[in-house]
């Protein structure tokens, strides 16, 4: 007997399927647009089409400064992000019908930021599922959800498909 995959499972692999289009070696983000049981429409983080990407103009960097947590005790840490790429929420969002959008549901490879957290808010969708967690804007991105009535679930057992992710570097 073979198992079969959970509808969680099958369409957050095909979220790491588009994550693997990512040219970007500081992160691979994939997401797909689901209605019903049906796949509407899948993305992953790039420049825009026609403009040399990361892999052929390098990542285009900004340092930033955040809070972490380290052993338990909150720490100012320095990071870098690149921000070459439109995120893989966003363009779902740029390459998916309004209508399809309504009452649909979000799978993504990981926590959306605090930018595509507000403009997932203001989709239509009314679900979004992740997997690996993105502690920097999780708080506001669970606040943001609960106030607009948008189910979030993390798949925290979740074990992406061999071969979809790739060592990068943070
Ligand atoms: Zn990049
Ligand atoms: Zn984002």
């Amino acid at each position: 007997m073979t198992t079969r995959k959970d509808w969680d499972t099958y369409f957050l692999d095909m979220a790491y399927m588009a994550s693997t289009r990512s040219r970007c070696s500081r992160r691979h983000v994939g997401a797909v647009l689901v209605q019903g049981k049906k796949l509407l429409g899948a993305a992953y983080n790039g420049a825009p089409m026609g403009v040399p990407d990361c892999s052929e103009a390098g990542c285009m960097l900004v340092e930033e400064y955040e809070l972490a947590d380290q052993d338990g005790a909150e720490q100012v840490v320095k990071k870098q992000r690149c921000i070459r790429t439109i995120h893989a929420e966003q363009n779902l969002l740029l390459f998916t019908d309004p209508k399809d959008r309504e009452r649909s549901v979000v799978y993504v490879t990981d926590q959306p930021c605090w930018t595509c957290a507000n403009m997932l808010a203001n989709s239509g969708i009314i679900e979004i599922v992740y997997h690996r967690p993105y502690p920097k804007d999780s708080d506001k991105f669970k606040t943001l959800m609960q106030q607009k009535g948008i189910t979030f679930r993390r798949l925290e057992t979740y074990e992406p498909p061999v071969g979809t992710v790739s060592e990068v570097q943070n």
